[in-house]
């Protein structure tokens, strides 16, 4: 469907405002939101995957949301993609894709479905939409924002191109569809070395993650330059706690993400994308410890999917992450909000950077 509509009038184009998801789909009616004994039957092989975070006593508040939005997801024709940060109940519950920022880009491209549902911030939501522009994106908290992406502007980027001619432009998927359009390719924290290597230069701009870039660096012999930009949950840790926490238990494996300071990173017995973490996790013999260094929900999700590992979490939260909420979800469905739209001019060239990462990937 198209964003924008050209209209003749008279020998001039004018362009009309294209309706609103609600306009194009209309609104359904808020389902009952009662817990009865279909809604604790029908939920009840849900609630066994979330039972370690949800007490028993709180679950007659989740599952008729669990329970709606899986009926209405499916009356829409409508895909909840969820990424690793979203709280138990969304990520095993109602999500029908979960993964890191690179997994969900590369499912959003292929979804059969007419409507997307992006549990997640605002850039992945945009990333969905550059990749699938005849679907209707749907994000349930257009404030769900993110501390990095937030850090950049188009503007930026170009005045880096010219101090910087020939030099050129990786930017991290966690930035804005106006961010990506100025970029030369994305990159995500799982394929950030192959990126940088794939340019064929000897040196590359890294930006806007400071300390994505000081660790990828450690890793190749580009010289990479970079931007004052953080993510604001994984800024906070540090060397000193994790260095506690092993004295306290030797055997505990600390595993980290790069988006956290080079410090933190140097004591972490491994450091790779949330997906990366993820197959680490699993690798482990049973009885492992394992401390995972990241947003907290993640060690909550994968908990139950890796058996006989014992996860430690120091828990920071994401604040723009925990926006999205299964009420929000719901009325996503009902009302058809909110709607993610990026420029056609703009979504075109921020498209090629984000499918040249994509491409890159499979070769
Ligand atoms: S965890 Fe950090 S990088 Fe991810 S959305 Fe939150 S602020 Fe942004």
């Amino acid at each position: 469907m198209a964003d924008i509509l050209e209209v003749e009038v008279g020998n001039a184009k004018a362009v009309s405002s294209p309706k609103t998801a609600e306009e194009r789909f209309g609104q359904l009616p808020m389902p009952s939101l009662e817990y009865t004994e279909e809604v604790a039957r029908e939920t009840a092989p849900l609630y066994e995957l979330v039972r370690h975070h949800i007490p028993e006593i709180e679950w007659p508040v989740h599952a008729p949301y669990v329970y709606a939005i899986n009926k209405l997801k499916k009356q829409r024709n409508a895909v909840i993609l969820a990424h690793n940060y979203q709280t138990p109940e969304i990520y095993h519950c109602v999500a029908d894709i979960k993964g890191d920022s690179l997994q969900l880009a590369a499912e959003a491209g292929i979804v059969d479905e007419e409507i997307i549902i992006q549990c997640g911030v605002h850039f992945m939501a945009e990333t969905s939409k550059l990749l699938n522009p005849e679907k209707t994106v749907l994000i349930p908290d257009s404030k769900a924002g993110c501390s990095l992406a937030e850090s950049i502007t188009g503007a930026d980027i170009r005045l880096l191109r010219e101090a910087h001619p020939g030099v050129p432009i990786i930017t991290y998927v966690n930035t804005s569809a106006e961010v990506k359009a100025e970029s030369d390719i994305c990159c995500t924290s799982s394929n950030a070395v192959h990126v940088v290597e794939s340019m064929g230069t000897d040196t590359v701009f890294l930006i806007p993650d400071e300390y994505l870039a000081q660790n990828i660096a450690k890793q190749t012999k580009v010289k990479i330059l970079t931007w004052k930009g953080h993510c604001e949950v994984h800024e906070r840790f540090t060397p000193e706690e994790l260095l506690a926490y092993k004295a306290a238990d030797p055997g505990l494996q600390i595993i980290g993400h790069p988006e956290c300071p080079p410090e933190v990173v140097d004591v972490c017995d491994y450091s790779g994308s949330t997906a990366g973490m993820i197959e680490y996790a699993r690798g482990q013999k049973p009885g492992a410890r394992v401390m995972l260094v990241t947003e907290c929900s993640m060690a909550a999700n994968i908990e139950a999917e890796v058996k006989g590992v014992e996860f430690i979490k120091p828990c920071n939260l994401c604040p723009h992450m925990k926006r999205i909420t299964l009420p929000k979800i719901l009325d996503s469905l009902v009302y058809m909000r909110e709607e993610v739209l990026v420029d056609p001019v703009l979504a075109k060239r921020a498209k090629r950077a984000v499918e040249r990462m994509v491409n890159l990937k499979s070769n």
